[in-house]
């Protein structure tokens, strides 16, 4: 099960700069076995669990995040870089290993009637979905978990989001 997944992505040293592997998941996009696989693998704890949304970070995050979304019958809120949503948006910025980053969501998007699971394909630092889920919460939504297809264990990104429930399908 596992194995079809892993044998989907690939490593690539020193992208995009040098000392990161990067996980390239184009080979699993483009078999649609191993997207099956991997869509109902991120779904299958929250069937039954009255999650309301998924929400999908910029870029991967919309790819998984809507394919979940569709697979546990709830829409989805994508969470874009600054200044790509056209209507008001909140705004969140943090802290990347260089530098800083912003996301950004609609500020209609979600309500405090909302249950939300986050979806993005690689929980690295933690530093995005932690940002992630903070905006959520300011809409007055509750995070119910956070799914990811890859973990890069060594990074500690679980540490990050102590306050949240986190299923990841892989683990480097
Ligand atoms: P982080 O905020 O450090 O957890 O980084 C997570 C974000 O960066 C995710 O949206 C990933 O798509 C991307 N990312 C971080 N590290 C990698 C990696 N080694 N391979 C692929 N994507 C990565």
């Amino acid at each position: 099960m596992t194995d079809l997944l892993k044998d989907n992505i690939r490593d690539i040293p020193d992208f995009p700069k040098s000392g990161i592997i990067f996980k390239d998941i184009s080979p699993l996009l483009k078999n649609p076995q191993a997207l099956k696989q991997s869509i109902q693998q991120l779904a299958q704890p929250f069937f039954n669990q009255n999650i309301t949304a998924v929400v999908g970070m910029e870029a991967r995050g919309f790819i998984f995040g809507s394919l979940v979304a569709l697979e546990l019958s709830v829409g989805f809120i994508p969470l874009r870089k600054a200044g790509k949503l056209p209507y008001n948006v909140k705004s969140i910025s943090y802290n990347l290993e260089y530098g800083s980053a912003c996301l950004e969501i609609h500020s209609d998007a979600l309500t405090q009637n909302d249950l939300v699971l986050v979806i993005d394909d690689v929980l690295a630092t933690g530093g995005t979905a932690k940002a992630s889920c903070e905006l959520i919460e300011s809409l007055g939504a509750q995070i119910k978990a956070c799914a990811f297809l890859i973990e890069l264990d060594e990074l500690n990104g679980k540490e990050k989001l102590s306050n949240y429930q986190t299923h990841s399908l892989l683990h480097y």
